[in-house]
C-alpha cells in the first residue's frame, strides 16, 4: 500500500502530519503516510488550474475524454477483489458490501464516460428572424471533492467522474480515516492515462487540508458528502465565493411498514435498510413506523431477526455487520442507546458491545431495536449513524406523515405497502429525495440523488449529474445583414 500521496500528477511524500489508517476490526495498522501540507494543496490546485484550460483536456473530442473513464471502468472491474478488500481494510465494511460499492464505482465511470460523450447543447425556441441562439455547457474549472469514510470509492467516483467528463479539474480530499481507496483510484486513473494535474489527492484533517482546498480562490465548486454541520460551513464558504456546491448530508429516514405489507418482505427489508453497513450509510431507514394492528407481530419478528444478525470479522463470509468506524464513533452510537435507556425507550435487542473475545479489540456494536419513546425523544430525531433502529406505531395516515416529516432530515424514506395507490399517495406527501417502496437501499445511477431539507442541496448521479460541473454559455448569432439603425 502506498505512503505517497498524488499531488500534481506525481506521487510525493505529503508534507503534512503523519496519518495512520487502521483495520476497525482489530485496530492493526494498514498504512502510515504523511498527510498533506498547505504546500500541496497549493501546488494541487495550480496544477489543477493549469491542467483544465490547455486543449489536452477540455478541447479533447468527448470521445476521447470519455475513453479515459471507460479505461478507468475496466481497470477497477479487473481488480474488484483487491479493491473490496482494501475498501475493507480501509473503513470495516463487510467485503460482500465492499465488493457492491466497487463494482458501482465502475459502473459510474462508465455512465459519465457516456454522458460525456453523448453531451448536447441546446438551440433554445427561436422567436427572432434577425438572430438565433445557442447554449452550450462548459466546464467550471478546478473542483474540490470532499468525501466521508463510509463508502469512499463510490462517493468519490461520483464525484470524479461527472466533474472530469465535464471537462473540470478535480482535487479530493478523502476522510481522515479512509485515504487509501482514494489513492488507489489515483493510481488506476494515472494509469488509464488521465493527463497531469487534472487529479490531486490529498489526504489529511478536514479543518485545515479541506478547509484551504474549498477556500483557495481558484477553486470554483465545492462537492461534498458527509455531515449536515460541515455542510452548512462550507455553503457559507461558498457563498462568500459566489460559487456554487452539492451538498449530500446527513439522514433520519422513515421507513413505513404500512396495514397492507408482505410482512415477511418488509421486515427483511426494514433490517437490511438499518443494519446494513451496521447502519453507517447516510440513507440507513432509522425510523420505523408501523401500523398499530401490526406492530405487536412487526416488532417480534424484527427482534428475533435483529438479535439473530451475525456481527463478526468483515473478511469472513456470512457476517452480516462488521465494526463501526472507529472507538471514539462506536462510543458516540452507544451514548445514544445510553440515552434512549435514559428517555425510557425498551430495548428489544441489541444494546451494547458484544462479548465474544475475538471482537474485542474492534469497534463493534451491536444491532439495537428500541421502541417505547416519543418521537421527540433524542433518538428518534439526531442521525446516529449506527445499527440503531428505532420504531413507532401508528394509527392513520395523516398522523403517520406529520410523524415522518417532523424531522431536520430529508434524505430517503421507505414504504411497505401491497397497494400501490396508497404507497404513491403516501411517497408524494414524504419529504424526502428518494423514496423507496417495497424496496430499500438501491441504486441506479440513472437516477438522480440527493437530499431535502438538512440532508443537502443539489443532486449527484443521472444525464443532469454532468451539468452540476459545468455552466452555460449563450451566444447569439446575428442574422440580420443591414447595420443596426439606433445611432443614425
Ligand atoms: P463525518 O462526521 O462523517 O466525519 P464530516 O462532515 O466531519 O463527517 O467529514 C466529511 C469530510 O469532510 C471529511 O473528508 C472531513 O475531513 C471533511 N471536513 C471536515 N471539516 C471540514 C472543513 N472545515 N473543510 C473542508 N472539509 C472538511
Amino acid at each position: 500500500m502506498t505512503d505517497k500521496i498524488f499531488v500534481a500528477g506525481e506521487w510525493r511524500e505529503g508534507r503534512g502530519d503523519l496519518m495512520v489508517s487502521r483495520f476497525p476490526a482489530d485496530g492493526s495498522i494498514n498504512a502510515e503516510l504523511n498527510a498533506a501540507s498547505l504546500e500541496d494543496v497549493e501546488d494541487a490546485v495550480q496544477a489543477a488550474d493549469a491542467a483544465w484550460r490547455v486543449p489536452c483536456w477540455r478541447g479533447r473530442q468527448p470521445h476521447e475524454r470519455a475513453e479515459v473513464l471507460y479505461r478507468v471502468s475496466d481497470l477497477i472491474k479487473a481488480r474488484v477483489d483487491d479493491l473490496a478488500a482494501l475498501q475493507t481494510r480501509d473503513n470495516g465494511k463487510p467485503l460482500a458490501e465492499a465488493r457492491g460499492l466497487v463494482a458501482s464505482a465502475a459502473a459510474t465511470a462508465r455512465y459519465f464516460a457516456a454522458a460525456c460523450e453523448t453531451l448536447e447543447g441546446e438551440l433554445p425556441t427561436q422567436r427572432n428572424s434577425d438572430f438565433m441562439t445557442l447554449s452550450q455547457y462548459e466546464p467550471l474549472g478546478v473542483i474540490a471533492a470532499i468525501t466521508p469514510w463510509n463508502s469512499p470509492i463510490a462517493s468519490e467516483m461520483q464525484k470524479i467522474a461527472p466533474a472530469l467528463a465535464g471537462g473540470n479539474a478535480v482535487v479530493l480530499k478523502p476522510a481522515e480515516a479512509t485515504p487509501l481507496l482514494a489513492l488507489k483510484l489515483a493510481e488506476l486513473f494515472e494509469e488509464a492515462g488521465l493527463p497531469k494535474g487534472l487529479l490531486s489527492v490529498l489526504p489529511g484533517r478536514g479543518s485545515v487540508i479541506g478547509e484551504a482546498i474549498v477556500r483557495h480562490p481558484k477553486v470554483r465548486k465545492i462537492s461534498f458528502t458527509g455531515g449536515t454541520n460541515t455542510g452548512r460551513h462550507l455553503a457559507h464558504i461558498a457563498a462568500d465565493k459566489l460559487i456554487g456546491t452539492s451538498l449530500e448530508l446527513g439522514g433520519k429516514s422513515p421507513t413505513i411498514i404500512c396495514e397492507d405489507a408482505d410482512l415477511e418482505q418488509a421486515i427483511k427489508g426494514v433490517a437490511y435498510g438499518i443494519f446494513s453497513s451496521a447502519g453507517q450509510a447516510c440513507i440507513a431507514g432509522s425510523r420505523l413506523f408501523i401500523q398499530r394492528r401490526l406492530y405487536d407481530e412487526a416488532i417480534e419478528r424484527l427482534t428475533a431477526i435483529t438479535r439473530n444478525l451475525r456481527v463478526g470479522h468483515p473478511e469472513t463470509p456470512g457476517i452480516h455487520l462488521g465494526p463501526l468506524i472507529s472507538e471514539r464513533h462506536r462510543d458516540s452510537v452507544a451514548a445514544y442507546v445510553e440515552r434512549a435507556r435514559e428517555e425510557g425507550g425498551n430495548i428489544r435487542a441489541g444494546g451494547r458491545i458484544p462479548d465474544s473475545p475475538e471482537l474485542s479489540n474492534g469497534s463493534f456494536y451491536l444491532p439495537t431495536l428500541i421502541d417505547g419513546l416519543a418521537h421527540d425523544s433524542t433518538v428518534c430525531q439526531e442521525e446516529i449513524f449506527g445499527p440503531v433502529l428505532v420504531a413507532l406505531p401508528y394509527d392513520d395516515e395523516d398522523e403517520l406523515v406529520g410523524l415522518a416529516n417532523d424531522n431536520a432530515y430529508g434524505l430517503a424514506a421507505g414504504i411497505w405497502s401491497r397497494d400501490y395507490q396508497r404507497a404513491l399517495r403516501l411517497a408524494s406527501k414524504l419529504e424526502a429525495g428518494t423514496v423507496w417502496i417495497n424496496t430499500y437501499k438501491k441504486f441506479s445511477i440513472s437516477t438522480p440523488f440527493g437530499g431535502y431539507k438538512d440532508s443537502g442541496l443539489g443532486r449527484e448521479k443521472g444525464r443532469q449529474g454532468i451539468h452540476a460541473y459545468m455552466q452555460q454559455k449563450s451566444l447569439y448569432l446575428g442574422l440580420d445583414a443591414t447595420p443596426m439603425n439606433w445611432c443614425d
